[in-house]
């Protein structure tokens, strides 16, 4: 045994001597938690060869628990100028479906319950009659996430069969979420054809056969190919694939239930624009354009909609009664499109003014450049969002923020200053541009909550 270790376990209280006076922390935390953390503390400052008293190991143990007891997933402010942060959690959610999620956590629901009959009912009868409505569709259902819904209908529809896709259209997403694994896992062969720019009706024509099972059409929702292309149109897809008897899925990733335009957006095509074009099924994500919770629509031909519906992946990928409460909410306020964009946060945040924006960075300004005095230089840029989770990829959305330049220079001082931004209680995330840190203030809409921890101590 060395001197320092010696002296550090004679000056080391014991476990149960800490415990004794630890009832406030065992209060808090409960006594295992404590009695790991206070273990910890005794074997961190053993093997320092650190001597400590009581007091020192409960101060230990108190940071210790804090860090423990803080959520894990915390709110953000997203500044990073994407509306639609799938690393954020995507749309933030209208309060009429935040309300009705809650009630459905709380108590027992009718989730598969008909009050009518005193029978069993259908979970997703409780979003069908919506989307049917909202679409135009015969029949849908709802799973997971779009991902889900499509791996759903390429087994259901396709498995041991062929599923024809254009080259132009072998999209990855994201997080390991490649179309060509997607069809492999859901056990169907891919077959590709036409070429990356260019893919015509007589290369589908071509590969259609006995052996197809289904022709796929994926909107490439997260790049554009521009210049000598050529994607054959949804209504020539859907004759060739109705003439030879194969069913046309649409896979429109954000799929939005309105017509962007009417906001001033960019068009995005519509679920109603797809399937009145000939699709006979057509996939979407709750959680991207649509504005809802995170969910996997397919809406479409009915005698699909049920073989979907029986196929035991759809079990699996069913969704829970605390998202369909949800998701229910936010569809009913699409049927009032006047007030769409004042009730639902996704379209209101995608639709405010740069001029509300640049308001609001005025109003920011003075407060934001208080805060960092000595820090950083702070002035009110314009700028540009984006929608995001892939949607309209090349569309940007004017905007403005607060550039912040960092005083002190040198090579990673932009990085340090966004760490410093990270490292508030609630994080505030923007983006680095040109050695500047960029708030892009569009998702901005607590003020007050971002200038209070702002000017808290540090
Ligand atoms: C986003 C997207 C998906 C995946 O949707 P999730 O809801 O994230 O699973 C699939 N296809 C396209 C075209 C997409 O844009």
């Amino acid at each position: 045994m060395s001197g320092a270790e010696r002296r550090g376990r004679a000056a080391l209280p014991s476990v149960d001597r800490v415990l004794q006076s630890a009832h406030a922390l065992i209060g808090a935390h409960g006594r295992a938690l404590v009695t790991e953390a206070v273990r910890e503390s005794l074997a961190a400052r053993r093997n320092a060869g650190t001597a400590a008293a009581i007091d020192a190991v409960l101060a230990d143990a108190e940071t210790a628990l804090a860090r423990l007891a803080r959520p894990s997933q915390r709110r953000v402010f997203n500044l990073t100028g994407t509306v639609l942060h799938t690393n954020l959690g995507r749309a933030p959610l209208p309060e009429e479906a935040i309300a009705a999620a809650a009630e459905a956590m709380r108590e027992p629901t009718t989730l598969e319950y008909d009050t009518a009959g005193g029978r069993r009912g259908e979970r997703d009868d409780h979003i069908a009659g919506w989307l049917t409505r909202l679409t135009g569709g015969a029949a849908a259902l709802a799973v997971n996430n779009n991902a889900g819904a499509l791996v759903l209908a390429l087994n259901a529809l396709a498995a041991g069969q062929e599923t024809i896709v254009s080259r132009g259209e072998l999209i990855e997403i994201g997080g390991a979420f490649r179309l060509p694994d997607i069809m492999e896992r859901a056990g169907t062969t891919l077959r590709e054809i036409g070429t990356t720019n260019r893919t015509h009706l007589r290369d589908f024509a071509a590969a259609i056969g006995p052996q197809t099972g289904l022709m796929l059409k994926v909107h490439t929702s997260n790049y554009a190919i521009e210049g000598f292309t050529a994607a054959v149109p949804t209504p020539q897809l859907a004759a060739l694939a109705h003439e030879n008897g194969v069913p046309l899925v649409e896979d429109l990733g954000s799929g939005t239930l309105v017509d962007l335009e009417g906001w001033g957006l960019p068009h995005e095509p519509t679920v109603a624009e797809a399937l009145n074009a000939g699709a006979d099924l057509v996939t979407f994500s709750g959680d991207k354009l649509l504005g809802g919770p995170q969910a996997g629509l397919v809406v479409g031909r009915a005698d699909l909609i049920a073989t979907l519906a029986r196929n035991p992946l759809k079990r699996a990928l069913r969704l829970d009664k605390i998202r369909l409460a949800a998701l229910e909410a936010v569809l009913r306020l699409y049927a009032d499109p006047a007030r769409l964009a004042a009730r639902l946060p996704a379209l209101r945040l995608l639709t405010r003014a740069a001029g509300d924006i640049r308001a609001t960075a005025q109003r920011l300004q003075p407060a934001v450049a208080a805060a960092l005095a000595g820090i950083a230089r702070v002035d009110i840029v314009e700028t540009r969002s984006q929608i995001g989770s892939g949607a309209l990829p090349v569309s940007l959305l004017p905007s403005a923020a607060l550039a912040l330049l960092p005083l002190r220079r040198g090579g990673r001082a932009a990085e340090a200053l966004a760490q410093l931004l990270r490292d508030l209680p609630v994080p505030v995330l923007g983006r680095i541009e040109g050695g500047r840190v960029l708030l892009d203030l569009r998702c901005l809409e607590d003020e007050a909550g971002l200038l209070a921890q702002l000017s808290a101590p540090r």
